[in-house]
């Protein structure tokens, strides 16, 4: 393999153990996720049951699950049959006469409560088969008391569960994984701010900038396209959601606010010029932030002399320190790595991931495409890298972005990953970087479009139209753009793809279930893109003849 050598200031070569830092994350991840499951502190089998649809006496609809001795032990009631109707795809194979009055009644099988619980917050998902047809609920309740009075049913198992061992090392996981994200956290603003700056500083003319940022947007706004035609022609070919047994009973959206398209984008542009850069720093607003840093750079450039100097020595002096902060953080990516995937497994249980195999298949298919076919060819024919070596270098950035599911999080060590253990100089990485993990989510693009094509094809039964699918296309991208590089933010996101194309809001609640693992892969494939972004840009860079990559 040929060696690298890469002008960043701070660029040594990450110091050889015997036990490399990618394996010991990796050797992190996996026990991690089989204590997880070993543990799976939530998860508790329920005996059978029978579940009861009656008219209401003052109209609507009672859905009431009775366990042995006539026991209730789950009830939810809807105001009129058309909101019953709305909730549960399959009404008619549940409750056929519905609209003709009379009591019908179905088994209860398959019957599995799951209780996660991360300080003050419990949560609480109910899985069930009513005949053949999967049900899903999953309600957040603040504390016991709100059990008691919202589920009082479920009272005693939260109870029995709340005494275990396994809780308590759950929340430790939680605590300890968390611990580990806020000192990643804690180095993230000031390695931006130092490495961009020194790094459009290092580019020495604002051509170079501007020229540099071109590429860069035209990279992103690629590899994001192909990743949403790789996601379309995937749920087109799979259909995963027609004629799915969708979960009914799912407790509602995430997404709240339902932004419009034109409020994203304004809200973005106001989110790149901030008032109060020193505020934007204290806030950790990363656009505002890089905006900023990027205009100290070009200006430091315009204004040269002693000055521009002066400033570009104390930023490139100020980012070797936060490098050699970062490297040793880094080190404790292994415990972080294990306490996030013991969480993960442990508080998610394996139940939910037979119902949602098809629509889980389709975004892992997808994902995989993407990442370790339309990437590394990219990567070798245009950035003429070996895809292996680099996504070995890159392996500690990828195995943590999977299990932390935070792109803003894994930031300082994709930093040090593409600088360091693949060469790529400070000058393309600390530019297209930072600014990837806010706006170029390959991952999180692909999974709004599938997701929200899943959604149309379980509520229709049938394909959305090209029309349609290419209005998903775009939206899927700016929600892309818009969402932040921390957990779940896509699916908050996707209220702008199901709002233009119609969707109810609160299909989302069909999908949430799952979320948290899709969050993981597409966070990973989002780290990918960028980093792959620093190889292919710098392909096109002018380089210092010392500069050499890893030929294919
Ligand atoms: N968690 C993702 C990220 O940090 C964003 C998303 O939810 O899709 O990149």
């Amino acid at each position: 393999m040929s060696q690298f050598v890469s002008d960043a200031p701070a660029a040594a070569p990450e110091p050889r153990s015997r036990f490399p830092l990618h394996y010991q994350i990796l050797a992190a991840m996996v026990v991690g996720a089989a204590v997880g499951l070993w543990v799976n502190a939530g998860e508790r089998a329920l005996p059978d049951a029978t579940v009861r649809f009656e008219p209401l006496p003052e109209g609507g609809i009672a859905v009431t699950e009775i366990g042995r001795g006539g026991r209730t032990v789950f009830r939810q009631t809807f105001p009129s049959v058309a909101a019953f109707e709305q909730r549960f795809r399959e009404a008619d194979d549940l409750y056929p006469e519905a609209r003709r009055g009379g009591p019908h009644e179905l088994p209860v099988t398959e019957r599995r409560l799951h209780f996660s619980e991360v300080r003050e917050e419990i949560s609480l998902r109910y899985t069930r088969q009513y005949g053949e047809l999967p049900m899903v609920n999953s309600p957040d309740v603040a504390s016991r008391a709100e059990l008691a009075q919202r589920h009082p049913w479920f009272l005693d198992e939260y109870d029995r569960y709340a005494g275990t061992a396994s809780r308590s090392l759950t929340i430790a996981a939680k605590t300890v994984g968390d611990l580990f994200l806020r000192l990643l956290r804690m180095i993230t603003v000031p390695l931006i701010v130092t490495s961009l700056v020194t790094g459009v500083a290092g580019l020495g003319s604002s051509e170079r900038v501007g020229a540099m940022f071109g590429k860069t947007l035209l990279y992103y706004l690629a590899t994001s396209f192909l990743a949403i035609t790789t996601g379309l022609a995937m749920v087109n070919l799979i259909r995963p959601g027609v004629g799915a047994n969708l979960p009914g009973g799912g407790e509602g959206a995430v997404a709240g606010e339902g932004r419009s398209l034109s409020g994203i984008f304004v809200g973005l542009v106001e989110e790149m010029i901030p008032p109060n850069p020193v505020a934007a720093l204290a806030e950790g607003d990363f656009l505002a932030i890089i905006v900023f840093s990027i205009l100290l750079g070009l200006f430091m450039i315009f204004v040269g002399g002693k000055s521009g100097e002066t400033l570009r020595e104390l930023f490139a002096a100020g980012f070797e320190v936060m490098m050699a902060m970062t490297v040793f953080i880094i080190r404790l990516a292994p415990i972080g790595v294990f306490a996030f995937m013991l969480y993960a497994t442990a508080s998610q249980g394996l139940g939910v991931f037979a119902t949602f195999g098809w629509y889980l298949l389709t975004v892992f298919l997808a994902l995989v495409v993407h990442s370790c076919f339309v990437l590394p060819l990219m990567l070798w024919l245009v950035a003429r890298r070996s895809p292996w070596q680099y996504a070995k270098a890159l392996s500690p950035a990828l195995l943590t972005a999977f299990s932390t599911a935070s792109s803003n999080g894994t930031l300082p060590l994709t930093l040090t990953s593409v600088e360091r253990r693949a060469g790529v100089s400070n000058r393309v990485s600390s530019f297209v970087l930072p600014l990837g993990a806010t706006i170029n989510m390959d991952g999180t693009a692909l999974y709004e479009a599938v997701a929200v094509l899943f959604i149309a094809q379980a509520y229709t039964g049938g394909a959305m139209s090209l029309e349609q699918q290419i209005i998903v296309a775009v939206t899927a991208l700016l929600a892309s753009v818009g969402a932040a590089g921390i957990p779940s933010a896509g699916l908050v996101m996707m209220a702008i793809v199901l709002q233009a194309v119609d969707l109810p809001l609160d299909a989302q609640g069909l999908i949430i279930a799952v979320d948290r693992v899709l969050d993981m892969c597409r966070t990973a494939v989002n780290v990918w893109s960028d980093a792959c972004g620093c190889a292919v840009i710098e392909r096109f860079e002018p380089k210092p003849a010392a500069v050499a990559g890893v030929a294919a």
